[in-house]
């Protein structure tokens, strides 16, 4: 069972590896380094794992991805958390799955044969659950949508689940120490590459750190004078309570044209919306919310669901809460897993927009690669895929 506490001097020592960063993807990266038998420390500044952008997250998870690199983290990812319980060694342990789906809508004629080709690609990659639905499917299955709608892509084993009781589970499923409230001052490094990492509380000697820090990548990446493509871009969500019935059986809907999306949470409702102008940022952990972004999002959610316009004309301002995080974007919008060859013995699992769907098996790619067991060639998401010439943005929708 994995120890969360803050640490004090006689803590500080010598350990195989450091994971910076006690989110869903440092947490899913101790778990698979400890079982693999290494002595792991998460360094994590806040007073808790899963407190900066995982909890800020929608929760969702789905495999229709038109990238290879992407789907082959979500479909074995999803496995995971399918049989959670089992993968963590904790029987009937729950982490409140709900796999009623992810509807890609549009009503753009413009964008049906996009939906098509995706569903295909995704067919290509082993998806093969994976639906292209028309009109009239699409209005029988989801009788509460507009009229409007021409075409879906549609999978029913995605869905959304607790973040906090995924992370946590990884920590109890695993021997590494979770250090809370201990900041990565900087690292240490000699002739042999990466030898120790400095906190506002001690030295660890190591010769391995995974950086999963998030926002705060980039941060830790100077401290060995690399420079990571990380683009971090501030997202909003909204929790709107409401008496208005909601289907409690709908899948996460996303409209694609305009980067809405939103789905049943017990009360209410979870939305929001992808806006392409706001800008790259640096990065906070007070990430501040528009006061606006509640309207904005029910203007767009209502095109594709008409009941929220029942919901906007009865919503008043305490019934909703909004928060937000970041998305990091690098230059093909997929992560950044993998060693840093300049810097031997350091490693990054960071760059994620969908990072909580990915953490499983990101955690296990990386984990295999700090142990030696999997070669770096045979891994795409490597850092240097870039100046190899091979990082190309693919077409999946974005928008979640
Ligand atoms: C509005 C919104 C909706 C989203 N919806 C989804 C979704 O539905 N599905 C999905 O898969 N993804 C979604 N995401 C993205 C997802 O939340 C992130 O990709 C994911 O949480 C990243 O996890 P992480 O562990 O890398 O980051 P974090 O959760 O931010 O964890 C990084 C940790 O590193 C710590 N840290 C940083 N610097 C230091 C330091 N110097 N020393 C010690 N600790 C440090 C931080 O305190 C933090 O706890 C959404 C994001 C937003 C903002």
């Amino acid at each position: 069972m994995g120890k969360i506490f803050t640490p004090t001097e006689n803590d500080f020592g010598k350990t195989d590896a450091v994971v910076i960063g006690g989110g869903i993807v440092g947490t899913a990266t101790a778990f698979w380094l400890s079982r693999a038998g290494w002595d792991v420390v998460v360094l994590e500044m806040r007073d808790g794992l899963s407190t900066l952008t995982t909890p800020a997250s929608a929760e969702c998870f789905r495999a229709q991805f038109a990238e290879p690199a992407m789907a082959a983290l979500a479909i074995p990812s999803i496995e995971m958390f399918e049989h959670f319980d089992d993968v963590i060694g904790l029987p009937g342990y729950g982490i409140s799955i709900k796999q009623q789906g992810y509807l890609f809508l549009t009503d753009d004629p413009k964008t049906v044969d996009d939906l098509k080709e995706n569903v295909a690609q995704q067919h290509k990659l082993g998806v093969t659950d994976s639906e292209f639905l028309e009109r009239d499917k699409i209005l029988t299955r989801f009788p509460f949508l507009s009229p409007s709608v021409l075409a879906a892509t549609f999978r029913q084993r995605d869905g959304w689940l607790s973040c906090h009781e995924t992370t946590q589970g990884f920590a109890k499923g695993c021997d590494a120490r979770f250090f809370i409230n201990t900041k990565t001052t900087g690292i240490q490094m000699d002739q042999k590459g990466i030898c120790g990492v400095e906190t506002n509380r001690g030295i660890l000697q190591t010769r391995a750190v995974v950086n999963a820090a998030g926002p705060f990548a980039a941060e830790i990446g100077r401290m060995v004078n690399v420079d990571l493509p990380l683009e971090p871009v501030r997202r909003q969500k909204v929790y709107i309570q409401t008496a208005v019935p909601i289907p409690e059986n709908a899948p996460f809907t996303i409209d694609v044209n305009n980067n809405s999306y939103w789905r049943p949470e017990p009360g209410g409702v979870i939305a929001g919306w992808v806006d392409s102008d706001e800008p790259v940022s640096e990065p906070s952990e007070k990430v501040h919310t528009d006061w606006e972004f509640p309207a904005l999002t029910l203007d767009k959610v209502k095109r594709l669901t008409p009941f929220f316009e029942e919901i906007e004309k009865t919503v008043r301002q305490p019934d909703m809460n909004t928060s937000a995080g970041y998305y990091m974007y690098t230059p093909d919008d997929q992560p950044l897993i993998g060693v840093v060859p300049e810097v031997p013995g350091f490693y990054v699992n960071c760059g994620y927009w969908a990072g909580v769907m990915l953490s499983p098996e990101a955690g296990k790619r990386i984990s295999e690669l700090v142990t030696g067991k999997l070669d770096p060639r045979d891994n795409p998401l490597r850092p240097t895929r870039f100046k190899e010439g091979l990082g190309k943005k693919g077409k999946t929708l974005m928008s979640h």
